[in-house]
């Protein structure tokens, strides 16, 4: 008897540690990204198995997934679709002290939601031949009269763009953001298109002088295989907007637990592990973006641009602010 219960006990304990895994639903796809799970791997035996797609994507399979889904963690790269996932109550809270205390509190949900695991800046990017940065100042005074048909930044449709209205709203208000957006259509060189990389590439080929793009995208092109994207990058200077006031728009890649993750253990150990200084190292690194964990050094091409004041507004705020965005950029006709 004894040693049946035994038998089983044993079976039961092989037949869990064999299952033993965590499954990421995941927006982002970098190569580091996967050297970080191989390692997760190796020092857990933890196996990482990773479904990605857009966000958009990942959030509706989830919802239609309900209760059987096998996600057990979301990874975006924007706060608002962090938001979006966990209105639609896709996402539970986690309590780690260890995420607390490597991930800053305006960079987190505060009831553990979701997480960021890197920061990245929306900034001005421009013509180092063409404009000098004592020009610059704010995203604001790219409405001005200077920058009539100079400035370049995609679609309406971008969700970078829809965070950064949606903060903009949150310091001033519907108005003035309204205001904002309606200045920087009259001051567009053209229709908006392309990728944040586009918008340099036109700023390079004299179709502007000034854009607003991610950080990260200035590395892309500066480490590209293709030497005319290097030159492009070459041609940027990187200028950190709104430095005497709020200082300059943050958006995050993050993550959340599943409602209904089944490996939730192994879901928040790699979390932690993901805030962790050597993860925190590469996982940043890969994407030239910032590191969350205030112990980790950006890497070299990041410092080289300077310090810079951070907007520290709670990043909920852009998911809460999503739609009234949506409506303004529709309101002032920024396709
Ligand atoms: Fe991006």
């Amino acid at each position: 008897m004894l040693k049946n219960i035994l038998a089983t006990a044993l079976v039961a304990t092989i037949g869990f540690s064999a299952t033993q895994e965590v499954n990421i639903y995941s927006h982002r796809h970098y190569d580091t990204d996967k050297q970080l799970y191989k390692m997760f791997e190796k020092n857990t035996g933890i196996k990482v198995n990773i479904v990605k797609a857009k966000a958009n994507e990942l959030i509706n399979r989830l919802e239609s997934e309900g209760k059987n889904s096998p996600a057990d963690i979301l990874i975006t790269s924007d706060a608002g679709r962090l938001y979006l996932a966990q209105e639609k109550g896709l996402l539970q809270t986690i309590n780690s002290k260890i995420l607390n205390e490597a991930v800053p509190e305006n960079l987190r949900q505060k009831n553990g939601y979701w997480f960021a695991l890197t920061k990245r800046a929306r900034v001005i990017v421009y013509n180092k031949d063409k404009v000098n940065p004592s020009e610059l100042s704010t995203y604001e005074d790219l409405t001005s009269p200077k920058f009539k048909g100079k400035v370049l930044i995609r679609k309406a449709s971008n969700i970078y763009n829809q965070s950064l209205l949606a903060s903009m709203i949150a310091h001033d208000g519907e108005k003035n953001a309204k205001a904002w957006a309606k200045g920087m259509v009259n001051n567009f060189a053209r229709t908006p298109k392309g990728s944040d990389r586009d918008q340099m590439k036109a700023v390079a080929a004299n179709v502007g002088d000034v854009a607003v793009v991610n950080t990260y995208y200035v590395g892309k092109l500066l480490n590209s295989k293709k030497t005319s994207e290097v030159k492009v990058g070459e041609k940027m200077g990187v200028f950190f907007p709104n430095q005497n006031d709020r200082g300059a728009h943050i958006n995050i890649s993050g993550a959340g637990v599943a409602k209904y993750s089944k490996n939730k253990e192994n879901a928040v150990k790699l979390l932690e592990f993901l805030v962790s200084p050597k993860a925190q190292g590469m996982f940043a690194e890969a994407n030239y973006e910032y590191p969350v964990n205030k112990n980790v050094k950006p890497s070299a091409l990041l410092e080289s641009w300077g310090t810079f004041k951070e907007d520290t507004l709670d990043l909920e705020e852009l998911g809460k602010n999503n739609a009234k965005a949506v409506k303004i950029f529709n309101e002032v006709n920024w396709k």
